[in-house]
């Protein structure tokens, strides 16, 4: 073992400094099919008014106000998608059905059930106003007015809205094309039979998850031997086609954790080690062509505290994201916290709702091998350094990554 030479800085330090040196991709337009999830690149303005013409919002009939109380000749229909195309004459109406357009002449419209119908003539009730029971040209949007900013993630009513305004396709920010790789000579396959002493590489599976869930397209290259020059050729040839690499394992101090000085021949490291717990040896360089390069510890839970911590909001900027962190919320600690002198620790919890706050619950032994203490968990709790610790009952901030 040797010591570390790399400084120890604060966590939100290192997490503001990856974030400066991650940079937008660029956008793409992207067809409405495969926009799902894609983080809209440009502000997107009406140019026509929603909707584009008066459209009934009932089955009915339409007419002019001022004939209310009369009985009216019914002089034609218009259908969503069949206008009447002629106007509505003083003492007449014009059966309508939803979504019809409003025809010329007419001022509102009455509801089906609130008629008298026989033969062609309908008797309408007294107190009409003009304008009732149709959707104005404009009332959901106007022209000009900004239906979606850019940064925002296209949901189903974001696309719908897209759609509804005529647009094909839509300028989206590019996915970052992430190269993942686990390390170490202990590791095998997920199904092959560990022999003694060697463990399934479980690390690829969460990490993948965790990217693609991100936004990030995958390419898994499998597992890096503890052998400085196979694993520099594996990582050379992946970053061709990648704008990120993400390792986990080798950044610890050990005679075999040969990823920082790797990444120190290819790139600069600028974050060595960080007050972190979990993922203390968290390593960030910046490679060659605008490239970066994330170490990841090899602990399943700091592999993943360490994503949310630092790499998620990378990729979310790197996408174009308006919002890049998780939302936080203040929650009433359940349990005594302990804290470690020098590192924020995030310790994970399950929530409930109890009157009107929410109570978090510790997952139990919070050991950076015990994935168990984070599946399941709704939030990552924040305990800043210190020997006191946080009793149970103060209110703490709280990572969300899901809400009871
Ligand atoms: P390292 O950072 O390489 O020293 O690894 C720290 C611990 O994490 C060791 O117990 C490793 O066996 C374990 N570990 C490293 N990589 C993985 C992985 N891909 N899947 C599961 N455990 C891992
Ligand atoms: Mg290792």
């Amino acid at each position: 073992m040797r010591a570390s030479t790399y400084p120890l800085i604060d966590a939100e330090v290192a997490a503001a400094l990856v974030l400066e040196r991650t940079r937008f991709l660029g956008s793409e337009r992207v067809a409405l099919v495969d926009c799902a999830g894609r983080v809209l690149a440009e502000d997107i303005v009406a140019s026509a008014p929603l909707p584009a013409f008066p459209s009934s919002a009932v089955d009915g009939y339409a007419l002019r106000a001022a004939d209310a109380g009369k009985a009216l000749r019914v002089a034609g229909e218009s259908a969503a998608g069949r206008p009447f195309e002629r106007a509505v004459e003083p003492g007449t109406a014009i059966r309508i059905l939803t979504g019809g357009v409003l025809p010329e002449g007419a001022d509102c419209v009455v509801m089906m059930e609130d008629v008298e119908l026989s033969g062609d003539v309908v008797k309408v009730p007294g107190g009409l106003q003009p304008g009732q029971n149709f959707h104005a040209p404009g009332a959901d949007l106007r022209p000009g007015e900004r239906v979606l900013p850019a940064g925002v993630q296209l949901g189903a009513a974001e696309l719908g809205l897209a759609a509804a305004l005529g647009l094909p396709e839509l300028p989206v920010g590019r996915r970052p094309r992430v190269a993942l790789m686990s390390t170490g000579d202990e590791l095998v396959e997920v199904g092959k039979a560990p022999g003694r002493g060697q463990i399934p590489d479980s690390n690829r599976w969460a990490l993948l998850a965790a990217l693609r869930e991100a936004g990030a397209e995958v390419r898994l290259l499998g597992i890096g031997p503890d052998e400085p020059d196979a694993l520099r050729r594996l990582v050379v040839d992946a970053l061709g086609g990648a704008d990120v690499l993400v390792t986990s394992g080798g950044v610890s101090v050990g005679t075999h954790d040969l990823i920082k000085p790797l990444l120190e021949s290819i790139g600069d490291v600028h974050v060595g080690r960080v007050k972190l717990k979990p993922g203390k040896p968290f390593t960030f360089a910046t490679l060659p062509d605008d490239k970066v390069a994330f170490g990841l510890p090899g602990f399943p839970v700091s592999s993943l505290v360490t994503f949310e911590v630092f790499v998620r909001p990378a990729l979310r900027k790197m996408q174009g994201f308006a919002q890049l962190q998780r939302p936080t919320l203040p929650v009433r600690l359940g349990y005594d916290a302990r804290a470690t002198a020098d590192r924020t620790e995030y310790q994970r919890v399950t929530l409930r709702r109890e009157a009107r706050e929410l109570v978090a619950a510790s997952t139990g032994s919070q050991s950076s091998s015990r994935l168990m203490s984070l599946a399941g968990a709704h939030a990552l709790v924040r305990i800043p350094p210190g020997d006191q610790g946080i009793k149970a009952g103060a209110v703490v901030e709280a990572m969300i990554l899901s809400l009871p």
